[in-house]
């Protein structure tokens, strides 16, 4: 028998929660975004689980191939571009599109020979400092672009910094707006502006965000960009991570548990260990109180999180034993939650649930073992 601990991948979540962004944006066309292996969900999964999304837009070159490859016809964006010129015949072959984001990237589109043309993304930096062109060198760089023979069209592309908090003090999607509005101004082609977060603010944000393509990740998992959960929004955990009790001890008062000995009982009581460690991608850092549900009941890690196991209280689940089932996160607990108890985001727990996890298919309602 394999170890307990299991992902079970929801792909009727990932259908509804894509159902969900298509409703927020409804004039709009989706990229889904698959990077990082579909946010750990295993890139496959990802684009059966995105089959309904106008387009997959991924980081990975190599992965890109992979999808066209796996049967994916429908149009594919690179988010950081290409690297090298040598990617280039690559872009034409496969037929990806590039997000073209600096100079050094056009000089190589200037000197390669395109023998098929080629769609890209043109990024304006509005204030993320991250990637791209600012609002005052854009209309110089679109026009580098237009002249290459090869390059058949160019959407206008921005990314937004805080688009989980409207109102930001420092940098609010609407300023970001404004400066797109401005670097952009008179240009022809298609938008591409928002994220998750931006999806879901694209009601309050009425007529300011017209966007012909909209490029939704962490949503589509079931995760929220920060601030509400995610059934606040309608939205569908797709990934649910079980283990079980593999291990139990009865602690008398003044006892400690793993190592660093740094949990100390304060009277008796039963820890439960589970088969989870930061060796597969739970985070090492999540402190005492971290929520876990073990047989139904809410409970909490104790102590530090070790290599392949993790402990947590038994106290309030009347019926633990051996084998009981325990719930990480997912379906059952919102994986925000413990992201937010770890001082994280889900972002980074689904993508790093690590290559010896069991993953398994499943629908809502489902899990392994
Ligand atoms: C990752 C990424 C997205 C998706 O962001 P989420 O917050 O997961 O919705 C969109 N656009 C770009 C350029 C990205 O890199």
């Amino acid at each position: 028998m394999p170890r307990p601990l299991c992902a079970t991948i929801h792909l009727d979540a990932m259908q509804h929660n894509l159902a969900r962004a298509r409703a927020c944006a409804p004039a709009s066309k989706i990229w889904a975004v698959v990077k990082a292996n579909a946010y750990g969900h295993g890139l496959e999964r990802g684009m059966r689980g995105f089959a309904d999304a106008d387009g997959l837009a991924l980081i990975e070159l190599e992965n890109a191939v992979r999808l066209r490859q796996l049967g994916w016809v429908k149009p594919i964006l690179l988010l950081e571009g290409f690297f090298d010129a040598s990617d280039i015949p690559l872009l034409a072959e496969h037929n990806l599109n590039p997000t073209i984001h600096n100079y050094e990237q056009i000089k190589m589109l200037e000197y390669t020979k395109l023998y098929r043309p080629i769609d890209v993304h043109l990024k304006m930096n509005t204030g993320m400092n991250r990637l791209g062109f600012r609002p005052e060198a854009y209309a110089a760089a679109h026009a580098r672009l237009a002249a290459i023979p090869g390059i058949r069209s160019i959407t206008m592309m921005t990314h937004f910094a805080n688009a989980d908090e409207l109102e930001h003090p420092r940098l609010p999607i609407r300023e970001q707006l404004r400066r797109f509005r401005v670097g952009a101004e008179g240009l022809p082609g298609q938008r591409s502006l928002a994220n998750s977060g931006g999806v879901l603010h694209l009601a309050e944000l009425e007529g300011e965000l017209p966007s012909d393509w909209v490029r939704p990740g962490i949503m589509l998992y079931g995760g929220t960009p920060g601030g509400k959960s995610a059934s606040d929004y309608g939205l569908l955990p797709t990934m649910t991570l079980t283990s079980e009790i593999i291990g139990m001890q009865q602690l008398q008062a003044g006892e400690t548990v793993g190592y660093g000995s740094r949990f100390e009982s304060t009277g008796p009581m039963t820890v439960g260990v589970v088969a989870c460690g930061y060796a597969d991608g739970y985070p090492r850092h999540a402190p005492h109180g971290t929520p876990v549900v073990v047989d139904g009941v809410r409970t909490t890690l104790v102590g530090r999180v070790s290599m392949d196991m993790m402990a947590v209280d038994l106290t309030p689940v009347a019926n633990a034993r051996i084998g009981s089932k325990v719930i990480l996160w997912g379906d059952g607990l919102p994986i925000d939650e413990v992201a937010h108890a770890a001082g994280t985001i889900g972002y980074e727990l689904m993508c790093a649930v690590a290559p010896r996890v069991r993953v398994v298919e499943g629908r809502l309602g489902t899990t392994c073992g």
